[in-house]
């Protein structure tokens, strides 16, 4: 195997660009300086397209999990009704964090490889009014199922719950319209469809959501939402932020920026579709179907996926990951998020077509880019 090339073909950590790379080196400035004040709070409003929001986003040091739980404990408190969309295993740590604050968590089930069905969700509130948030995950990662937020925000219908998003390993790769989907908290992380290493997360509240912030009863101090909304009237952060990820993101943004977001949308879906094509070619089993179909990731299932997992590593260098929760061995997974191009579909296909010996069958995706 080449291993002064690894490809990273997972959903998170996704691989980072050169330039964004370059910006992790350099030299460290005081983040209570006046560089990093002029450069923060701008970096900070140039996500706001991403989110689809013109509320503040906050960025807290820590993965993607800092900020869900930052989410739960500005949010809930002891016996809060909440409730918990669950269709993978990041909807279930959803339903472990609002358990560790000790709210009254009520679970919604889904099947591990579709979508979040918003006629239940809306039966089910009708049942219970007393409900006050609802958690759910728009693209998730272990099954790679999109989630359609939209329709789970307008399930509600005049419902008084919150709808809380985590939107980590989709947000950049495919839409997020957090104002005109009626969302009031979306978190996303730094190292997926955002192309910049792993150590930074952010958060962003609707108004109404922030009245929560002011009454949850939940012990919080480094991820207490109030002072990170105090220091960012000075362009700060409370505590020394990952000030290397803000410049690297600065970088990605250009990046994104320079593509333009519609495109970097198309992009992701282009993948998807290849690599959907690609897979059936291929005689393999997807685990999801065309409409569910995530644009950052896709599940494949197979037998003895680990096995064919580790061969690949071996044998081209190139890692996808395995399965998680009830699909561990099941499946294996492909991540074409953020920084990936159609060329890396054709190349992670035609490694498990060299690895079945069924040569020139996947690439027919190769005509989806053709006649792009
Ligand atoms: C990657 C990911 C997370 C965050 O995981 P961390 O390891 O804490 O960064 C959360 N939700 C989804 C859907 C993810 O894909």
């Amino acid at each position: 195997m080449y291993r002064f090339k690894p490809d990273l073909r997972i959903p998170g950590p996704a691989p980072v660009p050169c330039g964004v790379s370059i910006q992790m080196s350099r030299q460290m400035i005081n983040h209570r300086g006046e560089e990093f004040k002029k450069r923060f709070p701008r970096v900070l409003k140039r996500l706001q397209p991403l989110f689809g929001t013109k509320n503040t986003i906050y960025m807290l040091t820590g993965s993607g999990t800092s900020a869900m739980e930052a989410a739960v404990s500005n949010l809930v408190s002891e016996q809060t009704p909440t409730l918990c969309l669950v269709g993978g295993f990041f909807g279930k740590r959803w339903a472990e964090l609002c358990l560790s604050y000790k709210a009254n968590v009520h679970i919604l089930n889904f099947p591990w490889n579709s979508g979040v069905d918003p006629n239940e969700v809306r039966a089910y509130l009708k049942q219970h009014p007393e409900i006050e948030i609802i958690f759910m995950v728009q693209n998730e990662s272990s099954t790679a199922v999109l989630n359609d937020v939209k329709a789970v925000s307008e399930a509600r219908e005049g419902h008084q719950a919150l709808l809380v998003v985590d939107s980590v390993s989709a947000l950049g790769g495919t839409p997020m319209e957090m104002d005109d989907w009626n969302v009031d908290v979306v978190v996303s992380a730094s190292q997926k469809c955002l192309m910049t290493p792993p150590g930074t997360a952010f958060i962003t509240f609707s108004p109404r959501a922030k009245e929560f912030v002011e009454k949850s009863e939940s012990s919080r101090y480094y991820f207490d939402l109030r002072k990170c909304e105090e220091y960012l009237m000075k362009g700060e952060t409370p505590f020394t932020p990952n000030i290397n990820n803000v410049f690297a993101l600065e970088e990605a943004l250009d990046m994104i920026e320079t593509e333009g977001l519609e495109n970097v949308f198309s992009r992701h879906y282009l993948m998807r579709d290849m690599m959907r094509a690609g897979i059936k070619a291929l005689d393999l089993e997807l685990l999801v179907n065309d409409v569910d179909a995530s644009p950052t990731v896709t599940g494949i299932k197979f037998k003895e996926a680990d096995h064919l997992r580790l061969q690949i590593r071996e044998h081209y260098g190139v890692e996808f990951a395995g399965g998680q929760g009830i699909y561990a061995g099941e499946i294996f997974r492909i991540g074409h998020m953020g920084y990936a191009t159609p060329l890396d579909v054709l190349t992670s296909l035609a490694v498990l077509e060299l690895e079945f010996k069924k040569f020139g069958e996947a690439t027919k995706a190769a005509e989806l880019v053709m006649n792009e």
